[in-house]
């Protein structure tokens, strides 16, 4: 088991922080914890990277215990802290060696995290030359050092320009192959992005646990099309199982199909045979969407 929370409860002076929370990630995925600022997040987080105790239950990372097995939870895991805490001086070379020596970690480990998380380019410059997104990978590079079988990490990716965000994510998804990651955010369409399952937490309660595959399978579907023209919306519901058309701005529609069939194809021959041009084309789940509003609202 990779992760087992049974019961936890968090209570900061007189703020409960988490309540009651139990729940499990078994094998090798990406996880995404979902949740409004100020949820409980970061806390459980801090909570399963042995940071800080809880105040009621019990937490396993790997089958180690978090307060009575510290040493091997530590061992298993890589954190990324929500704010990365990085010393700008140093190189990204010198940085990841100076931590590797506290993991007892070989030379060669620290080429290997250089290249895994594509810091190779900028592997001579200061940490402090970096852009936001390089640092998100020297982070990652730090958490991989020493080859965890978990990574938890806390908001991976806000802040980051839209170039910047797209990498980080594959980045994740490549990690996520061979290593159980449990990331936390407060964007659902992150979830969407990276995870094959979420666990939605609401005010330091666990809301919803589902895998995006169950969500998909909801019998709604959005597709978010941009033209190169202007579309008449009832020209849009020639579509097959259309239910709801919505411009967004310009010439991009959220086309709501009431379908478990993937709908892109429709709305490629859409655009074939009305000599319309694709610019942009996303498929969401809209139960994912809605589940999200309607937990946490
Ligand atoms: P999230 O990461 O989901 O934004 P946090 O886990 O940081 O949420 O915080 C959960 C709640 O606990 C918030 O109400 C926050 O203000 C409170 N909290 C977090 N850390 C502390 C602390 N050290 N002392 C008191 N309250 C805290
Ligand atoms: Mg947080």
């Amino acid at each position: 088991m990779s992760i087992k929370v049974e019961q936890l409860t968090k209570i900061y002076g007189t703020q409960k922080a988490l309540n009651n929370v139990s729940f499990e990630v078994k094998k090798p995925e990406v996880v995404g914890f979902l949740g409004p600022n100020g949820a409980g997040k970061s806390t459980m987080m801090k909570i399963l990277t042995t940071y800080i105790d809880a105040t009621i239950g019990a937490a396993k990372v790997n089958d180690f215990d978090v307060t009575t097995e510290t040493k091997k939870v530590q061992q298993s895991v890589g954190y990324l802290p929500e704010h990365n805490p990085l010393y700008l001086d140093m190189y990204v070379k010198e940085y990841l060696a100076f931590n590797a020596k506290i993991y007892n970690v070989s030379k060669e480990r620290i080429a290997e995290v250089i290249e895994l998380t594509g810091l190779t380019p900028e592997a001579h410059k200061t940490i402090g030359q970096l852009s936001k997104g390089y640092r998100q990978r020297v982070g990652l590079a730090n958490a991989l050092l020493h080859n965890p079988d978990v990574l938890i990490l806390d908001e991976p990716t806000t802040g980051l320009d839209p170039n910047q965000l797209a990498d980080i994510r594959n980045l994740i998804k490549t990690i996520g192959k061979e290593k159980t990651v449990f990331l936390s955010t407060h964007i659902m369409q992150e979830v969407e992005a990276m995870c094959d399952r979420v666990i939605i937490i609401n005010k330091g309660e666990i809301v919803a646990d589902k895998t995006l595959k169950e969500l998909r399978e909801g019998s709604q579907q959005v597709i978010v099309v941009a033209f190169d023209y202007r579309v008449e919306e009832a020209f849009l519901k020639s579509m097959p199982k259309v239910v709801k058309i919505e411009n967004l701005y310009d010439f991009m529609y959220e086309i709501t199909f009431d379908s478990t069939e993937d709908m892109r194809s429709y709305v490629f021959d859409f655009a074939h045979d009305n000599d319309l041009k694709i610019l942009q084309l996303n498929q969401k789940s809209a139960s994912l969407e809605s589940l999200f509003r309607e937990l946490t609202s």
